[in-house]
């Protein structure tokens, strides 16, 4: 089918974090924006769901209320080594906590409360450019738009050139919502062989346990993932306790594969990208969230340019791409050298000792991943 009698200014692949804030912000400035999401919210997905203070004020800015939500406010942060030795420390900033079922589903209701087109169940195939005009084909159908921005996650599609990550670099996460007792205020990051795993409070009463680990620790338990969990994390006692003793709500676990850090590009395949299509934040930052919706708010005000006729296209490109590159390709690479001293046995414990002794240094390192509020 043939949709085309309507000219979009944006279209928008993925309404994640990312996508989603972009087309709140887009239509707050009268914009008409089209968004495709091939889920259905609300829905989960795999992510720690703890997101930096950095972006409560944003959120706030896009029409949420987060203060009425009551979220767990979180200020301190324990880390182990595999064997159980633990270090705490306040965070500077620190973070609050909510499920992305909750939080993506309030922004999906305020992008369409603001009337953005947003078609869910709708998987985005493929944007030609002609004319200086996009023609967008989904599964089902077709639509015209004067840009189209990527924010479809992790995973490349099919049409952007991917580089070979081989299985060394390649990663799943894992994630489960479960009851147990730890407090409100804490979010703790625990080792594992090739692996870390996150567990702070969220909305609800509930907490999110989220972990990510390399796709051969899985292979080599035979892709049973149970198995890989009573096998290696339950080394760490910590982790172990909260296998053994928490009420688990999910029947099975969200699950995430192929996932890497390789380095991305903010403009491809004549699509300019936002949150993680842009580039990827290795999660032990808890930063990811943030930098999805940092980087909406700069590309909003590029588009908004472009579309009341102030910069050209190139200077769109050019201008968002090297602000991303300011803002974001230092907090991206420090993460990527941090990931590696994680899940390593005596690397991770040897580390741990260290930071136990020189404190402020922990907390240098932890804000040299994290940016400031906007
Ligand atoms: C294990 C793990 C733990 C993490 N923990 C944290 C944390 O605690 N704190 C934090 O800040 N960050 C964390 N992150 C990172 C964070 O989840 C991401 O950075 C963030 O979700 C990026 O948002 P996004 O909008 O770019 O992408 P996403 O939230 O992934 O959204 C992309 C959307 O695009 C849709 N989509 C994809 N392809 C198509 C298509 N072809 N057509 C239509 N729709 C499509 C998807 O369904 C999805 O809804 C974690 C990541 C992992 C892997």
């Amino acid at each position: 089918m043939n949709n085309q009698s309507v000219l979009y200014d944006c279209a928008i692949i993925g309404g994640g974090l990312a996508g989603l804030s972009l087309s709140i912000q887009l239509a707050q400035k009268g914009h008409q924006v089209i968004l495709f999401e091939k889920n259905k919210y609300p829905f989960h997905k795999v992510c720690g769901e703890y997101i930096s203070l950095e972006s409560w004020d944003f959120l706030n800015s896009l029409g949420l209320s987060l203060k009425q939500l009551s979220l767990p406010i979180i200020d301190t942060i324990h880390v182990s080594a595999q064997n159980g030795f633990i270090i705490k420390s306040p965070l500077d900033l620190g973070g609050f906590g909510i499920s992305r079922f909750s939080l993506d589903d309030l922004l999906f209701n305020k992008a369409k409360e603001l009337g953005v087109t947003v078609l869910v169940g709708t998987k985005f195939l493929d944007a030609i450019l002609q004319d200086d005009i996009y023609n967008i084909t989904t599964q089902s159908n077709t639509y015209q738009a004067k840009l189209v921005c990527g924010s479809f996650g992790k995973i490349n599609p099919p049409f952007i050139a991917q580089k070979n990550a081989t299985e060394k670099g390649k990663y799943i996460g894992v994630k489960y919502h479960i009851k147990t007792d730890l407090p409100a205020n804490i979010i703790e990051l625990h080792n594992f062989k090739n692996g870390y795993c996150g567990v702070s409070k969220v909305d609800n009463e509930t907490f999110c346990l989220c972990y990510l680990t390399t796709t051969k620790n899985l292979r080599l338990h035979q892709n049973d993932i149970k198995r890989m969990e009573e096998n290696i994390l339950y080394q760490n006692p910590y982790l172990k306790k909260y296998f053994t003793e928490s009420t688990f709500l999910f029947e099975k676990p969200v699950v995430i594969s192929q996932i890497s850090f390789e380095k991305k590009q903010a403009y491809n395949h004549g699509i300019i990208m936002l949150g993680d299509s842009a580039g990827a934040i290795a999660p032990l930052c808890g930063n990811g969230m943030s930098i999805a919706m940092l980087s909406s708010k700069i590309l909003a005000n590029h588009v908004c340019l472009f579309l009341n006729d102030e910069i050209s296209k190139d200077e769109l490109i050019n201008n968002y791409s090297n602000e991303w590159n300011r803002n974001f390709s230092n907090r991206i690479k420090i993460a990527y050298y941090l990931q590696h001293l994680f899940g390593k046995r005596l690397t991770t414990l040897w580390s741990l000792k260290l930071l136990n002794h020189f404190p402020k240094l922990f907390k240098k390192i932890i804000s040299l991943t994290h940016g400031k509020k906007f």
